[in-house]
């Protein structure tokens, strides 16, 4: 049987480590990246190998393309010192900040950081990770339920995003020749780090969106590792350039 490798950016902590570890439970082999947390990779890293799965974690700073050629080449020796091939499965772009701040008091320096972070990086790493994916894969790349509706101080933020749900749209058209299917999930406010933790530290935040969603109450790190393994199954093969909200149904 075919084993599968799925590439996750920001793979340490919050989202991306559980969906590493729910695509772990699913038998797939994880290459999982960090920026400056490689004690917490590790301990990702180690996580899985108890699920008797291999995975390796490599440093990647997803704000500065220039260093994506050389991470391009880091991944191809990972693939054949760790697994002996030449290719991967599933890239999932899903690292990232979170800036708050309103549209008349964003400033010059957190777009820059914000458009490199989350639209040029999953633009430039896609297509520079691109060669390595085998025909066949899969790209998922994760948005935010704030394209949808508009909560105050994401502006730059969720402009970003709706780049890559755009983006998504046209890498799915283009990869098709190479039968690359190419998603884009959007996840509401999750209980993670994201933000300062915001949505899971700072209680009136926390019952104001719970509040609003039809499922009464915030997401947590599993509700979105449990989507990304749903999508990335074999039987989600045939979703394509599809924008996936996992809210539990906010704002509806
Ligand atoms: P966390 O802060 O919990 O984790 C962020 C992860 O991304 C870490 O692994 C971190 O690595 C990595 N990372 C951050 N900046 C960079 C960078 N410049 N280059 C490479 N890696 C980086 O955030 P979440 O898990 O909550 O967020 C993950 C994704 O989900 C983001 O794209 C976010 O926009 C999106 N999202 C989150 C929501 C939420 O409510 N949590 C809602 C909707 C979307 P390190 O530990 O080394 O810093």
């Amino acid at each position: 049987m075919h084993m599968s490798i799925a590439l996750i950016t920001g793979g340490s902590r919050g989202l991306g480590r559980s969906m590493a570890l729910h695509l772990a439970d699913k038998g797939i082999d994880i290459i999982l990246t960090f920026r400056s947390g490689q004690s917490e990779a590790d301990e990702v890293v180690r996580d899985i190998a108890r699920k008797g799965r291999k995975a390796v974690a490599l440093q990647l700073d997803v704000a500065d393309s220039a260093t994506f050629d050389a991470f391009a080449a880091s991944v191809k020796t990972a693939l054949a010192d760790t697994w002996k091939r030449t290719n991967f499965d599933f890239l999932v772009n899903n690292a990232g900040i979170g800036i708050h701040a309103p549209f008349m008091q964003t400033d010059a320096a957190q777009f820059d950081q914000l458009v490199n972070i989350h639209l040029k990086g999953p633009f430039f790493l896609s297509q520079k990770l691109l060669p390595l994916l085998r025909d066949g894969g899969r790209v998922l790349n994760i948005s935010s339920g704030l394209t949808r509706f508009a909560l105050p101080g994401h502006a730059a933020y969720a402009a970003m995003k709706g780049g890559m749900e755009v983006l998504t749209r046209y890498m799915a058209k283009e990869l098709g020749e190479r039968r690359i299917a190419v998603n884009i999930l959007a996840p509401g406010a999750i209980e993670t780090d994201f933000g300062g933790g915001t949505v899971r530290d700072n209680e009136q935040v926390n019952a104001f969106l719970a509040g609003n969603t039809a499922l009464g109450r915030v997401g947590l790190p599993d509700d979105i590792g449990g989507a990304v393994a749903l999508l990335l199954s074999d039987e989600g093969g045939w979703i394509n350039g599809q924008r996936i909200e996992a809210s539990g149904g906010m704002f509806l």
